[in-house]
């Protein structure tokens, strides 16, 4: 089963705490989101699933009372495609572990960097992780999760995840979406998906190939981001990249893309508060 939220709107959500948070924690969070009219947190598990009780606790409730869109990312120490048995095992019960702690603390979408092609051809590749996604759906099939699990369009040539494939697992997979972000598709084409036309094909591809449900229930990410031949090298504050962020807004705006956009840019809430307001000028 899904989660039953139904989005009415695109939310603008940061990823992790505001930086204005400091020392704070979730209450304090929550509370500066609440102040510049942003609409949650993507709860950044990357180094680790770090979050206790009563953590979950004050996020889930936080969520609910505010009407906060919540998401996780999963560790970056996921490779589906290890050549080790040993480290595909941990990968596969990271996405698990995201998954429950990301449920329990009210999230309705999680996402991860899948896996490495390793030297492996495209084809052979998919199929281990496709068959790894069988796996997890067995490990979660008992745990009353409320997740979409999702693969993340990754940022550079040697991972795993351009948007054929996440598109592919996401046809194979009843309860799989892709995570598009959009500045990594950028960076991992070193320049295309930049125009109102290349972001729109993307939206329109989802909507036509997948369902428009993958639409109504989007998960995307963006920030600035700096690139080169091999893709993705750091990400940038919005304005210091080249990142089209202006004609992508415009281009979800009029696809009516309902769910999360996470700003991952280094100033967190700044951008997301630039993003939200720009979109609501449009
Ligand atoms: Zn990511």
């Amino acid at each position: 089963m899904q989660s039953n939220i139904k989005f009415d709107k695109l939310n603008f959500i940061t990823a992790g705490m505001p930086l204005r948070t400091g020392k704070g924690s979730y209450p304090e969070a929550f509370g500066i989101l609440k102040e510049m009219n942003l609409d949650g947190m993507e709860l950044e598990f990357v180094h680790g699933i770090r979050i206790n009780d009563a953590s979950k606790e004050i996020v889930a409730s936080a969520a609910k009372e505010n009407n906060f869109v919540i998401t996780a990312h999963g560790p970056f120490y996921i490779n589906l495609n290890s050549k080790e048995r040993e480290k595909i095992n941990a990968s596969v019960q990271r996405i698990v572990d995201t998954a429950i702690a990301a449920s329990q603390a009210g999230a309705f979408s999680i996402t991860y960097h899948a896996a490495f092609y390793m030297g492996g051809d495209k084809e052979t590749v998919y199929n281990q992780v496709k068959f790894q996604h069988e796996r997890i759906f067995e490990f979660l099939e008992d745990k009353k999760t409320n997740v979409w699990i999702r693969p993340e369009t990754t940022g550079k040539a040697t991972q795993w995840g351009d948007l054929d494939e996440v598109i592919r697992l996401s046809n194979d997979f009843e309860k799989v979406l892709p995570c598009i972000d959009f500045s990594h598709l950028h960076a991992r084409t070193n320049g295309e998906f930049n125009t109102y036309d290349e972001f729109s094909r993307i939206l329109e591809r989802l909507g036509k190939e997948i369902g428009q449900y993958a639409l109504d229930n989007f998960h995307g990410h963006l920030a600035g981001i700096e690139y080169g031949e091999k893709g993705e090298k750091q990400h940038l504050i919005i304005e210091k990249s080249d990142m089209n962020y202006k004609d992508l807004l415009r281009a979800m705006k009029e696809f009516g893309v309902k769910g999360a956009l996470v700003c991952e840019s280094p100033n967190i809430e700044d951008d997301c508060k630039l993003f939200k307001d720009y979109y609501y000028s449009l």
